[in-house]
């Protein structure tokens, strides 16, 4: 591991509010850049600052707001070959993986929500089962503004994701990226400056953990946060303390089965790809393999053989597969798993150690005779680690699977598609792939967030663009029934006994409300 980068590392486990943040490159050890450290005065200036210009931006049509953030959309790919670069510098992915996962992915994300925003924040009418006389109409107004607090695995397409479906609705946002990849957040504000949005409607705070903090305390309308479950436990409260809304999009542990009758090719390719891509820094990698007995031994085989082929290094000389660790800590993280697991009988089939570099690097590892009783089946790894574990039945699998206290993604191998689709309906997860791995991460159609502690709420998806918004729910009269109402104040025999037949007429045999309503 690099000196520059241990001491990047130093300074976020502190978490002293230095003046200063210096972002190193993790397969280098370069110093990239430095930014500052905001306090609470300055978030509080941030976040007034986009609370102002929010109201303008908030005024415009949805169809207006959807084609001024295209011009955004178009400046990111215009400039793409610059944001992939430093993306790959700042966090050591490999060229393809900055490209594909992040920048092309945002501008698949805003393309689509441009496309619908207009249709999806339309006004809804309600039919109301009694009360024909009104007319119930829901408007999706902006809430004002959003708060992105996100993490340093995919530091452009995780809060740009989130931030261009807050623009639709109207909102402003304030952006707090990790401590750990700061400079391609503030490379994008850059860019969004240079293409003549609003200035003020979008913000960057860079900072440690209590910058977060401190947008949290500015009074924002909205939170979504994506990180780790503790951090998660955190936010969520100050959320709670102040009843902000909010989404949490926090751990995951995705298991992937590999049932009796799965193309063990297909299984193999996917669980190493699954497990491997962006060092395995991804809150869907593959966590876990449960092979059914009838084809353990074949994939394990044929994925050791992709392993132990994977290439790792610097980012730059183009011919890498698997680059750095971004956040040095995880090295650490990964060796414990890895001790852990061979104390209790555990094979390593492939890697299993730090690479000898000035950057920060670990073998793509995969670790055969796991079970429930290593740390590397139960918790969340975030690294390049793949622990297979051989089942009796696809039944096991599925009990093992769901003995987790995450549920953000899950993965099926089987030849027969309806089968998978039924084991599938059965894992306890927010998304379950079948013969495939990873992909509903980029996907805008598709509600994407987890059960258990892997947090609540969803991103993408056409819900999540309204639920950027507050509904309002304006209630008009469409034949009036004037003022002699009896329901009214004051109360009369005669309100009671209408009451009282009207029950009857309603719930009694005749079910008048089914047949005015068809809803019971
Ligand atoms: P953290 O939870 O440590 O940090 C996430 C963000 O929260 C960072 O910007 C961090 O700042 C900030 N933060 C820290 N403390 C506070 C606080 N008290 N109030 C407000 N903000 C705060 O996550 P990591 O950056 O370590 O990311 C890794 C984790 O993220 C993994 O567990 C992974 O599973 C999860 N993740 C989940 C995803 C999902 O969609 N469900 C996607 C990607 C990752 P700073 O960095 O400066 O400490």
């Amino acid at each position: 591991m690099g000196m520059l980068a241990t001491h990047a590392a130093a300074t976020k486990s502190n978490g002293h509010a230095n003046d200063r943040i210096k972002s190193y490159a993790p397969a280098t050890g370069e110093l990239l850049g430095e930014v500052p450290v905001m306090g609470p005065d300055a978030v509080r200036a941030a976040v007034d600052r986009a609370r102002r210009a929010q109201v303008a931006w908030g005024a415009l049509t949805v169809e207006d707001r959807c084609k001024r953030v295209l011009r955004f959309r178009d400046a990111i790919v215009d400039r793409e070959e610059e944001l992939t670069d430093l993306l790959s510098r700042e966090t050591g992915k490999p060229l393809q993986e900055a490209l594909v996962h992040e920048v092309s992915a945002t501008a698949t994300v805003a393309t689509y929500f441009a496309k619908k925003g207009p249709e999806i924040l339309a006004p809804r009418d309600v039919p109301l089962a009694l009360l024909k006389h009104r007319k119930a109409v829901l408007h999706y107004v902006p809430r004002g503004v959003v708060a992105c607090i996100t993490p340093w695995n995919f530091p452009f397409y995780m809060p740009f994701r989130d931030i261009f479906l807050a623009l639709i609705a109207g909102n402003a946002v304030v952006l707090k990226p990790s401590e750990v990849t700061p400079l391609i957040a503030l490379k994008a504000k850059d860019l969004w400056d240079q293409c003549g949005m609003p200035a003020d409607l979008f913000q960057v705070v860079t900072g440690y953990g209590p910058t977060g903090a401190a947008v949290i305390d500015a009074g924002v309308n909205f939170v979504v946060f994506t990180g780790g479950v503790a951090t998660g436990r955190r936010v969520a409260a100050a959320c709670g303390e102040r009843l902000i809304p909010c989404v949490m999009e926090l751990g995951g542990k995705a298991p992937l089965v590999v049932c009796r009758d799965a193309d063990v090719e297909l299984a193999a390719r996917g669980a190493v790809f699954g497990g491997f891509s962006n060092a395995g820094q991804v809150c869907i990698s593959v966590e876990r393999v449960y092979a059914h007995k009838d084809v353990a031994d074949a994939l394990t085989k044929r994925m050791t053989e992709l392993t132990k082929g994977l290439r790792v290094g610097d980012p730059s000389s183009r011919s890498v597969d698997v680059g750095a660790i971004i956040f040095p800590k995880q090295i650490e993280v990964a060796e414990d798993h890895i001790k852990d697991a061979v104390s209790k009988g555990a094979k390593v089939l492939a890697g299993g150690k730090r690479v000898q570099s000035t950057g920060q690097f670990f073998e793509p590892t995969l670790l055969g005779d796991c079970n429930h009783s290593m740390t590397v089946m139960t918790e969340e790894i975030f690294g390049p680690i793949v622990p297979i574990m051989k089942v009796d039945s696809d039944e096991e699998a599925v009990r093992l699977a769901n003995q987790s206290h995450l549920g953000l993604n899950a993965y099926v191998f089987t030849k027969d598609r309806d089968y998978g689709e039924r084991i599938a309906q059965r894992i306890e997860a927010g998304s379950v792939l079948v013969n495939d791995v990873l992909t509903n991460g980029g996907c805008p159609e598709t509600p994407f967030g987890g059960i258990k502690q892997s947090g609540f709420g969803r991103v993408m998806g056409d819900d999540s663009l309204r639920e950027m918004c507050d509904v309002r729910h304006v209630n008009v009269e469409r034949v009036g029934i004037g003022s002699d109402n009896p329901m009214w104040f004051p109360y009369s025999d005669k309100g009671l006994s209408l009451a009282r037949k009207a029950t009857k007429l309603l719930f009694g045999g005749g079910g008048l409300l089914k047949k005015l309503a068809n809803i019971v």
